[in-house]
Parts: C-alpha cells; sequence; structure tokens
C-alpha cells in the first residue's frame, strides 16, 4: 500500500477525535536528575533486597496471576484504610477494584458510563489524563477552571454540575499541578448536587495526610481512588478503587483478567510488609518539600504556590519559564515546564521533590538561571 492510500485508510477508520489529538508524552530523562513525573526518588532499600529477590524468584511467571489478586486486594484494604461494610453491611461486599495504575481504573470509570451526550467534568488546570480518557471512551470532557489561588470555583462548579449532570466528575485531592488541597465543604456540596459518581483521586495520599477514605459510605455516589505510585512503587503499575459494592461490582466486569501481573503481586504485598520503610520515605519528601519551598520562596522572581504534594507549582514573575526550564536542563536537571498548558499555568514550572542532594543542586542550578 502507497503512503497516501494508507492515510486516507487511517482517515476513515480512525475516528477524528482521535486523530485530534497528540499521545501523552513522556519525555526521556536519559542520565538528568529527574524531578518531573512526581516520583519517589527513592529505590527499594538495599536491606530489603534479598527478601524481594528471593520472592521474585519463586514468582511461578509460568502461570496467569490470581485475577483477583486476593491477598494483595487484602493488604491493600488493610493498608489504605478502606472500611468495613461500606454499604450494605454483609460484610462479604466487593468495597475495592485493583487496576493497572490508576489510569487504568479511570479509564474503566469512564467505559462502565460511555455513551453518547454522557461526561466526565474535572476542575481546570487538572491531571490531563481525566481529559483524555473522556476522549478514548467517547465521552464529552468539561473542564471547569479554577480561581486564581487553585480553589474551586463553586459558583461555576455547582452550575456545571447542575447543567450538564456529569456521568463521571474527577476531584484530585491533592490537585495536580496545582499540589493544593480543594476545600472538603466544597467537595461535600459538589458530592450533595451530583447525580453522577464523584471520584476523589488521591494520588498524593502520602504526602497529603488527610483523605476521604473513612467516609466512604456516607455518600452514595462517593468513590476514592489511590496508586502505590507516589509512595515509590511506580514501576509496578498498581491502582486502587474504593467505594460502595453496588459500583465496584460493575467496574470488576470491565477490568480485564490478570490486569495485575505476578510480579506486581508479590512486590506490593511484599512493600505492603515493610510499609513503614516507604513511610519514613515519604515523611522525608514532606519535609524536603517544606526545605524547597522555603528556598524556591526566598527568590524574588518566583511565585511559589504551597503544595500538599509531592511537587511544588511555581511562577515565574521576571523572567522566562521556558529559558529555565532549559537551562536547568543543561546543568543536567528535569523538571516539568506547565508554561505551553497557558491559563493559569503560564511562566509555570512544576517540580517535583527529588533526595536532599538533588534538591540542593536544582536549587543551585536554579539560582545560576536566573
Ligand atoms: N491521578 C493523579 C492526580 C496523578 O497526578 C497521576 C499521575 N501523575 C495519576 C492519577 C496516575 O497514577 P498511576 O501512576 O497510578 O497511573
Amino acid at each position: 500500500m502507497s503512503g497516501t492510500v494508507i492515510s486516507k485508510a487511517v482517515a476513515n477508520l480512525i475516528r477524528q477525535e482521535i486523530q485530534a489529538i497528540k499521545a501523552y508524552h513522556v519525555p526521556d530523562p536519559g542520565d538528568m536528575v529527574k524531578l518531573d513525573a512526581m516520583e519517589n526518588p527513592y529505590h527499594m532499600p538495599e536491606e530489603l533486597m534479598a527478601e524481594w529477590m528471593g520472592l521474585v524468584k519463586r514468582a511461578e511467571i509460568n502461570r496467569y496471576p490470581d485475577p483477583s489478586a486476593s491477598k494483595l486486594s487484602a493488604a491493600l484494604k488493610s493498608y489504605m484504610g478502606v472500611p468495613e461494610n461500606i454499604s450494605s453491611g454483609s460484610g462479604c461486599e466487593n468495597s475495592i477494584i485493583l487496576g493497572n495504575g490508576s489510569d487504568e481504573l479511570i479509564q474503566i470509570l469512564a467505559m462502565a458510563v460511555a455513551k453518547p451526550g454522557r461526561k466526565i467534568l474535572a476542575p481546570e488546570p487538572g491531571f490531563v489524563m481525566y481529559n483524555m480518557i473522556a476522549t478514548f471512551t467517547g465521552l464529552e470532557y468539561l473542564g471547569v477552571p479554577l480561581k486564581d489561588d487553585f480553589s474551586l470555583d463553586m459558583p461555576a462548579m455547582l452550575e456545571a454540575v447542575e447543567t450538564h449532570q456529569p456521568a463521571l466528575i474527577f476531584l484530585a485531592y491533592p490537585n495536580n499541578p496545582t499540589g493544593n488541597l480543594f476545600a472538603d465543604d466544597d467537595i461535600e456540596k459538589i458530592l450533595n448536587v451530583a447525580e453522577g459518581l464523584v471520584v476523589i483521586d488521591e494520588a498524593y495520599h502520602p504526602f497529603a495526610c488527610t483523605s476521604f477514605m473513612p467516609r466512604l459510605g456516607e455518600f452514595d455516589n462517593l468513590l476514592v481512588m489511590r496508586t502505590v505510585s507516589k509512595m515509590g512503587l511506580a514501576g509496578l503499575r498498581l491502582g486502587l478503587l474504593a467505594g460502595p459494592d453496588k459500583w465496584i461490582s460493575e467496574f470488576d466486569k470491565i477490568r480485564l483478567p490478570y490486569n495485575i501481573n505476578i510480579l506486581t503481586q508479590v512486590t506490593a504485598e511484599f512493600a505492603l510488609r515493610h510499609a513503614e520503610v516507604f513511610e519514613q520515605q515519604a515523611a522525608t519528601i514532606r519535609e524536603q518539600r517544606e526545605w524547597l519551598f522555603n528556598e524556591l520562596s526566598s527568590l524574588s522572581q518566583f511565585d511559589v504556590f504551597p503544595s500538599r504534594a509531592n511537587f511544588i507549582l511555581l511562577r515565574v514573575l521576571q523572567g522566562d519559564a521556558t529559558d529555565i526550564f532549559e537551562g536547568l536542563k543543561t546543568r543536567g536537571i528535569l523538571i516539568k515546564n506547565s508554561h505551553s498548558a497557558g491559563g493559569v499555568l503560564t511562566q509555570c514550572l512544576r517540580i517535583t521533590v527529588g533526595k536532599p542532594e538533588e534538591n540542593k543542586l536544582l536549587v543551585k542550578a536554579i539560582k545560576e538561571c536566573l
């Protein structure tokens, strides 16, 4: 087939809205200091390596994994504080579903509700996958701009919810890329007026130290999503969605069998048995976040926004965000340039909190770029 024939076939066959978007781009970090993707900078500690390797060796990779990952599910439920008896009180309900990262859970949620005219709503700026997955699944995406201080614009949110009654509302708590927590009473108001499902996305829970998890069951339409990515296990791809059985059981029908592979199951179970190690790392990251916040705030060229996550958003007031981003790259440090998103993110940079030595390097390099 010639090139033109192929592109004609693509044009005919692939949905217009898919042709119109760009693939999710992940920059190649090479050997740069990686402060762009909100990862935990610490690898599995050396003292746990031998035991972990032993488990990996014994994992039966010739067999399909446990399709319901039952041991891991039980460990996650207990570790993440998923309430017992969210809805019926029978004690044998299905209160969580696991995904290949929370990305897959967003996709499962969207697939479960998708039909023409249905909508997903989220505040903007927000996590880009809500919008992308709406497109993948043929849902309409409604982004409601945040106020200048990044709090929810409640009149606009409530109006959008009441007018459109979206099937799904995503509220990242704390929000990515702004780093702030939305006010609990604003979230409650949204839960009360929404006829659709409200997903509180607690990806950054290890750094936020607050949660809607204990409130599951209080609202019929409340779901809480977590991930192990930010606690130090991003490479495993494991997320969790918790909520009333009547919803979770429906989502479970769409989940592909064996979506949580055996190495993830074995490793995550092991990591949860040593959760204190990861909690200590998160505590160090929270301390480093405060250090970095103070260092960056002392520079008059920036407006630095307080964060309850493991990253800090700042706005460049004097100078140019892209010049600083490029300057850091030439000095071997990769952060996220949020400037191209426009709107409130104009001249903004997002910096993931790294190890103390990485944060020191960053501050030194940033000063050189000013
Ligand atoms: N939710 C939010 C708010 C995020 O920022 C991210 C990733 N950066 C995710 C979900 C996706 O997490 P996972 O690695 O579990 O797919």
